[in-house]
């Protein structure tokens, strides 16, 4: 059985995060979508905030697990049994941490593949960062995430600002 982890930040999970588990889940038995947690930039939203929008989105593809991991994301995915990270490339400013990623990766856990998607084209410039800044001006985010998203993010903001 071939299971691969997806791991980041989402926060929030976005249309183009969305094609990638869409691709990437047709393609192995099972795909662990792993929400970081403790990471460096502070989220907006918390681990379980972002653990359960992804579950929103995805009940529909039976084979994808929402969860959350801390530490590296390599280990995660041994202690999952993965035998593939799934990562998506958007453009060529990507290209150079990702492969840094990778080849990092594979020198802890040789047995464990990167496995990169190129981007969606259309979903290509969209990132969680540009989600947030967009809404905070009162932006229309609609294009960039499913509409549950976008109603979260909005009250987000709002509750944030007080
Ligand atoms: P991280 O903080 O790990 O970069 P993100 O949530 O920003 O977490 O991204 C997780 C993964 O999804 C990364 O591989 C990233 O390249 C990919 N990704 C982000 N935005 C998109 C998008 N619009 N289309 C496809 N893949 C994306």
């Amino acid at each position: 059985m071939a299971t691969a982890v997806y791991p980041g930040s989402f926060d929030p999970v976005t249309k183009g995060h969305l094609d990638i588990i869409e691709r990437a889940s047709s393609l192995v038995d099972e795909l662990v979508v792993a929400v970081l947690k403790n990471n460096a930039k502070t989220p907006l939203f918390s681990t379980e905030e972002r653990v359960n929008m992804l579950k929103d989105v995805t009940g529909h593809i039976p084979n994808v697990r929402v969860e959350s991991f801390g530490g590296l994301s390599v280990e995660f995915a041994r202690e999952s049994g993965a035998k593939f990270i799934v990562r998506g490339l958007r453009a060529v400013t990507d290209f150079e941490y990702e492969l840094q990623m990778a080849q990092t990766n594979r020198s802890i856990r040789p047995e464990i593949d990167t496995l990169f998607f190129a981007t969606e084209l259309r979903y290509a410039y969209i990132s969680s960062t540009i989600v947030k800044e967009v809404a905070s001006y009162g932006g229309d985010i609609s294009g960039f995430v499913p509409p549950q998203i976008a109603e979260k993010v909005y009250e987000k903001l709002a509750s944030v600002r007080g």
